[in-house]
């Protein structure tokens, strides 16, 4: 009997389970060692056989990469055909293979000849041309495939084995994710990263499974069949066949749930649940209202400043802001549809040159948030202004709230400005302990909360969210962060104020029933989380959800609160979450 491979455990960031096989991405490809054991002898004498066997070898390599080539031209047509075609003519050349050919009888491995030839060709190009220098990367990004094949490293960049895969990488970057066509990603295993990592963010998005923070991940084989369970963090290696089975049961399950049921979210016993989106700008707006927001619970305004010298103007502004409103002013009479603007959050990972943000030695603990903008009230009283055009111009039901919050005279300090635009209600945002710790007197004086769980775990447990190797730290499902949260909720329940998550733990539709077991009312995600929380909360009552509550909230730590409450909730399994 062939040994069962161990399974390997991560943190599931993405809910759901997918099945198939490992494509691993690529990182840069090494340069060959120069003196390469094939070709030359003892005294350094090429040996005629070896010699031709390295020829060979490169020849069939460069041979199949662009035969690789011309078949995904053929697969995807039009323009992108041609330039595959062209990319795969570049590797035929004739001058190339003859190169290359003299470099193995010279006693050059197969691969570092491959690595010279394409040097010479690469300075050739370079000189010839704009048009031509142009190619170069291209020529770099054939060389790395070459080369990749003749030593056995997967090919830079994102897999294309022309099949559905699990994409295994150490992290991804938003960089690394642009050129993946969702329609072949089954899901994600990453090495590093958290809870609010790019991975989590794109899995949660394409509403397919991801395990991060997964040891031993990218020593997996590529081609390897996987079984990943996004719930759980487990990603079952070689799995049985009864085992594939049992999981594309879960797959078919999950999938027939998720198109069963639309409408605003409540639970079993009737309590709604706001069911929002986060977005980062009009762009988004498409994807929250096809997954059935009902509003916007989150509406990053950062991408009208980033990269600019100076503030967008008030016409700008307004204009951006009128096209997301008008979005959500569905029919009926009065104000419809609910929109929550966060006005800038700048500083830290966001710098904006106009701000004059001096460098800080910790940028997070720095001039960030609503800090920023109180040294330049003009850039804020310029935003709501811009926010209050557009809510009176459209019938949406506008909210403003502040990022950053330390506590209740910044709250009342940011809502009397807020104040005297025509929105329905202005808030602020709890992502500082402090501002938790306070969550009554900051509620006296704001009409409603949103806890931003991902700057709030960072503030909680002191650890960077851009530093991946502390990404665990990011785990929303930790015990203190959700006392923090508790905190929040049971003051909104005495004040009779709302009190939403708008972090990335609002997208786990487990921990979504922890939160409103919490207090909190209404749960603000990226649109590809809306189906699963919509529909495991509408099989929980509230008091089911405030035992999950209870459960996660006085385990020792992350992992045991969600293996809790994952057994004590219902249908988890059923729903193929
Ligand atoms: C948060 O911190 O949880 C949040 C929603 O804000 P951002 O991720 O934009 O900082
Ligand atoms: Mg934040």
């Amino acid at each position: 009997m062939t040994p069962v491979a161990a399974p390997l455990k991560g943190v599931g960031v993405s809910p759901g389970v997918a099945v198939g096989p490992v494509a691993l991405m690529g990182g840069e490809v090494p340069e060959p060692p120069a003196a390469g054991p094939v070709g030359a002898g003892a005294a350094g004498a090429v040996e005629a056989g070896d010699a031709a066997a390295a020829t060979e070898a490169a020849r069939a390599a460069l041979a199949a990469v662009a035969a690789e080539l011309e078949a995904r031209g053929r697969a995807a047509g039009g323009d992108a055909r041609d330039v595959l075609e062209a990319q795969a003519m570049m590797v035929r050349d004739p001058d190339l293979d003859e190169r290359v050919a003299g470099l193995t009888a010279q006693g050059r491995s197969a691969a570092r000849a491959v690595w010279e030839g394409f040097a010479v060709y690469r300075r050739e190009l370079a000189g010839a041309g704009e048009y031509m220098a142009a190619r170069v990367a291209d020529l770099d990004d054939l060389r790395a495939r070459t080369v990749a094949r003749l030593l056995g490293v997967p090919v830079p960049g994102v897999p294309d084995p022309g099949h559905p895969f699990v994409l295994v990488a150490r992290d991804l970057a938003p960089a690394d994710t642009a050129t993946l066509d969702p329609a072949n990603v089954l899901g994600f295993i990453t090495e590093e990263g958290g809870p609010t990592s790019h991975t989590a963010i794109l899995a949660k998005s394409l509403g397919v499974p991801a395990v991060a923070g997964c040891a031993g991940a990218t020593d997996l084989a590529d081609g390897a069949p996987v079984i990943v369970d996004g719930g759980t963090g487990v990603v079952r290696v070689d799995p049985t066949e009864a085992e594939v089975d049992a999981a594309r049961r879960r797959v078919q399950a999950r999938r027939a749930a998720r198109g069963g049921r639309s409408g605003p979210g409540a639970t079993a016993d009737g309590q709604p649940v706001g069911l929002l989106a986060n977005i980062g700008g009009p762009a988004d707006v498409k994807a929250a209202l096809a997954a059935g927001a009902e509003g916007v619970g989150l509406f990053r305004t950062e991408f009208l400043f980033l990269d600019r010298a100076d503030p967008p103007s008030v016409e700008e502004q307004r204009e951006a802001y009128e096209a997301v409103f008008a979005a959500f002013q569905r029919g009926g009479a009065g104000k419809v549809g609910k929109v929550v603007v966060r006005t800038l959050d700048a500083g830290a990972d966001k710098p904006l040159a106009f701000l004059n943000l001096r460098d800080e030695p910790n940028p997070a603990l720095g001039q960030r948030g609503l800090r920023a903008v109180r040294r330049a009230p003009e850039v804020l009283a310029d935003q709501l202004e811009a926010i209050g055009r557009a809510a009176a111009a459209t019938r949406a039901d506008v909210w403003v709230m502040a990022p950053m919050v330390a506590g209740a005279a910044e709250a009342a300090w940011f809502c009397a400005q807020a104040r005297r635009q025509p929105v329905g209600r202005a808030g602020v945002m709890i992502e500082i302990p402090a501002a938790a710790l306070q969550a009554r007197a900051v509620l006296a004086e704001a009409d409603f909360a949103s806890i931003g769980t991902n700057d709030l775990s960072q503030y909680t447990f002191a650890a960077d969210r851009l530093v991946s190797e502390l990404a665990s730290f990011q785990d929303p499902w930790q015990p203190a962060l959700l006392g923090l949260v508790a905190r929040v909720g049971e003051a909104g329940h005495d004040t009779g104020k709302p009190v939403g998550v708008c972090g990335e733990a609002a997208g786990d539709p487990l921990l979504a029933l922890v939160l409103v077991g919490l207090g909190v009312t209404s749960l603000s995600m990226a649109p590809g989380s809306l189906a699963d929380v919509r529909l495991l909360l509408a099989r929980h009552g509230m008091d089911h959800c405030r035992r999950l509550a209870g459960l996660a909230l006085g385990a020792a730590d992350a992992e045991t609160g969600r293996a809790r409450a994952r057994e004590a909730a219902t249908g988890v399994d059923e729903l193929g979450l």
